[in-house]
């Protein structure tokens, strides 16, 4: 589809960041975003770049009172060889539609998604850090539009894409987290939103968030909504585990966010020669491994940090520290090799790296 393209003078762009390592997540967005339109006449229609502005929306547009909104986090990284990469886009394509489908949301057919990023990417190109670490977050996000209060699925979208430099989620080597495991609230129910990448979920987990670093911790981990029993996800990413010298995470049930970083690992570990294994995983189970020596390791994974070592867990109370409350072997193995592919300094043996052209 043609973008319609509205481009600043060089002298109306704003100034680069200093550092790239210093920035802070999610702040410091770049000279341009993408909007596109849809009504049920035209469809998606009116595809445009254009200076990055506040939206325009009426007071009435049904996001702002039933929720239909969901989003994607993707990263841009600049390769030795001075390339634009993407990690699998394809993949948050796919999920953009899944979320959407599940939000009664229209979706967008996936080459078009790829197209729209890469030209907004291509065109803020000189905002990709080539630091280690840092890179380009790319937030594409659909919103329902349409100015009417009845309570139906909205005849109107708006999907824009928004981009930000971002610095290394850890500026001074791995900082092992802290959780506290919630039995206050639950972040998804079967049958419910969790597997969406829908706003809503947040909105509604800050709360247990905030009740964590009351008491001392840094994020919460997640139980299942219904027997309170296994572990689903820490925060906003998904968990792993390392028990008996496997790869072991829980498997898509409907309630956890099927994470690219989550799939990617899982069909890493062959490669580095460690089982990857889906199954439940009880909170009795893990805690009794962590005092016995079965549970070694324990992580969570997303796009934003890729991997981020849990050195403590509050669970009834009691406190159980894993690995001395170090980053292990394999949240480091993992963690350098996943960067390695993305970055194009590992060979990328699984055809996950796109290159920008
Ligand atoms: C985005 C997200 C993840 C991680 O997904 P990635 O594709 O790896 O970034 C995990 N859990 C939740 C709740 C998320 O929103």
């Amino acid at each position: 589809m043609e973008i319609k393209r509205t481009l600043l003078p060089s002298e109306k762009l704003k100034p680069l960041y200093d550092d790239a390592l210093k920035l802070k997540f999610g702040v410091n967005f770049t000279d341009y975003m993408f909007t596109m339109s849809y009504n049920q006449e035209q469809g998606w229609h009116s595809a445009e770049i254009k200076p990055y502005q506040p939206l325009m929306l009426d007071p009435a547009a049904s996001v702002f009172h039933y929720g239909q909104e969901v989003f994607e986090g993707q990263k841009a990284y600049k390769s030795k060889r001075d390339e634009i990469l993407l990690f699998r886009p394809q993949e948050n394509a796919k999920r953009f539609n899944a979320s959407s489908r599940r939000l009664s949301m229209p979706e967008i057919p996936v080459e078009d998604y790829l197209y729209y990023v890469d030209e907004l990417v291509k065109l803020e190109e000189r905002w990709i850090p080539t630091q280690k670490g840092a890179s380009l977050y790319i937030r594409p996000t659909g919103i329902a539009t349409e100015p009417a209060l009845g309570v139906k699925a909205s005849k109107e979208y708006l999907f824009f894409v928004i981009t930000c430099p971002v610095g290394p989620y850890y500026s001074t080597g791995f900082d092992p987290v802290s959780l506290c495991v919630c039995k206050t609230y639950s972040r998804a129910g079967s049958g419910g939103t969790g597997d969406a990448k829908a706003g809503g979920n947040y909105g509604a987990s800050h709360i247990a968030t905030r009740d964590a670093i009351a008491k001392g911790y840094n994020q919460v981990l997640w139980l299942d909504a219904c027997e309170r029993r296994y572990v689903e996800e820490v925060g906003a990413m998904n968990i792993f585990f390392i028990i008996d010298h496997q790869l072991v995470t829980p498997p898509l049930t409907g309630t956890i966010l099927p994470g690219i970083t989550r799939k990617s690992l899982l069909e890493l570990a062959p490669d580095l020669e460690i089982e990857p294994v889906e199954r439940l995983v009880s909170i009795d189970e893990l805690v009794e491994g962590i005092e016995s020596g079965r549970v070694t390791e324990i992580f969570g994974v997303g796009t934003a940090a890729i991997i981020s070592p849990v050195g403590k867990i509050n669970y009834n109370e009691k406190e159980y520290i894993i690995n001395n409350n170090q980053t292990g072997p394999w949240a480091q193995k993992l963690f350098d090799t996943l960067t390695g592919i993305q970055t194009g300094e590992i060979e990328d043996k699984h055809g996950w790296v796109h290159v920008v052209k």
